[in-house]
């Protein structure tokens, strides 16, 4: 049986009616740009989050970028981010002319470090960007306190969390300003790029909403230099018809894991662990392994995918070359680097898939254990 990392498809099926008749109605109005959708999608996401304003952007790296620079963050400062996270976690801060600054991961949750950031701040610190990855969410009590204790601006990188709960309230309502990826393959996916931000703070919703249309606050009005980074009525159309979905998948994917969990539990995979105070949405499923690329190859060869998230870190991308770290700055991330590997996780995943994924697995350790045994059994000739 084949898996496939993610499967788009099964989820489009499910919901063909409401999406392709969202997207007609769209069409039908020729309302492109800035569409009722759009207004629309924004309420309700921000409704979702619990939190006041949303605005729908154009890609989560755009999100990012527009939280920075609405909070006037920028040439000199400093903003800290996990080590272990997707590159545009980063790029977003370049693009403002601030530097990045990297934290290691915690080794049970993945999530940034707390301690590590508390001893990252120093004078230039502008802001902290929690990245709550693969779903689960940072320890947003110790980020907070950091923030009232040194004034610092809180954006959360929530791309990978839409859903996923601390304390029992959503990611994204936290921080000053949250940014969401709404990529297709994410949580909440548009039909293409797309992202949304989320804040309680009227100026700075305004704000944003001046960035995202050239600055602009009636047509042909501009009263800062904006960009072009608005949400296609298009995309707000499908995501409006994906949103109340959105928790009948987080469940479905907790269910998931915790199949897996339980059928993994006897192999000697390092499973994933979540703090007692989150309730994860499991955006990807990451298992540790030493034979990471073994198993990695020998899945391939069953029909199953699978993808490292990731296996280069963001301080030894060349791209980043110029902020001066060494390899074994962050030995937590750099290690887990070379073990990570995330299993197929998507809302619609069968448990057929599930016990094919397993018995693979099984497989692969079978066949690593009867070979060692046979290699000390062996007679020398
Ligand atoms: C996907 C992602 C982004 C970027 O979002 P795009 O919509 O692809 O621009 C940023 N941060 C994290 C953690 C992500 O997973």
């Amino acid at each position: 049986m084949n898996v496939p990392f993610v499967d788009l498809k099964a989820q489009y099926h499910t919901l063909r009616n409401d999406i392709d008749n969202a997207m007609q109605r769209v069409i039908e109005r020729t309302a492109f740009i800035m569409g009722d959708e759009v207004a629309q999608f924004e309420q309700a996401f921000a409704d979702y989050c619990g939190v006041a304003y949303g605005v729908g952007v154009d890609s989560g790296t755009s999100a990012l970028e527009m939280a920075l620079r609405a909070h006037d963050i920028g040439e000199g400062d400093e903003v800290i981010i996990p080590a272990n996270t997707f590159i545009a976690s980063a790029l977003a801060i370049s693009y403002c002319g601030a530097t990045p600054v990297l934290v290691d991961i915690d080794p049970d949750t993945y999530m940034m470090d707390t301690a590590l950031v508390a001893d990252a701040i120093t004078e230039r610190t502008a802001a902290i960007m929690p990245v709550h990855l693969y779903g689960h969410a940072v320890d947003m009590d110790a980020i907070l306190a950091l923030a009232i204790q040194h004034d610092l601006v809180v954006i959360e990188d929530a791309s990978q969390a839409h859903g996923a709960l601390y304390k029992g309230r959503r990611v994204g309502s936290f921080g000053h300003t949250a940014a969401f990826s709404l990529y297709p393959a994410k949580n909440l996916g548009a039909f293409g790029d797309a992202g949304v931000l989320v804040t309680d703070d009227p100026a700075i919703a305004e704000k944003l909403r001046l960035l995202r249309n050239y600055g602009s606050t009636k047509k042909y009005h501009h009263d800062m230099i904006g960009y072009n980074h608005r949400l296609d009525t298009l995309q707000a159309a499908v995501l409006c018809a994906k949103l109340p979905y959105l928790d009948a998948w987080g469940k479905a994917r907790r269910a998931h894991a915790a199949q897996y969990a339980a059928q993994l539990a006897d192999t000697p995979l390092v499973l994933p662990k979540s703090a007692e105070t989150v309730s994860p949405v499991h955006h990807v499923y990451v298992v540790r392994t030493a034979w990471r690329d073994e198993l990695q190859a020998y899945l391939k060869e069953r029909g199953i995918g699978t993808v490292i998230h990731y296996p280069i870190p963001i301080h030894l991308q060349p791209a980043y070359a110029e902020l001066g770290y060494e390899a074994g700055d962050f030995p937590v991330t750099e290690r887990y680097a070379r073990e990570i590997l995330s299993l197929p996780m998507f809302a619609e995943l069968t448990d057929e898939q599930i016990d094919a994924v397993v018995a693979a697995i099984e497989d692969f350790f079978m066949e690593k254990a009867m070979a060692a045994f046979d290699e000390r059994v062996a007679v020398p000739a």
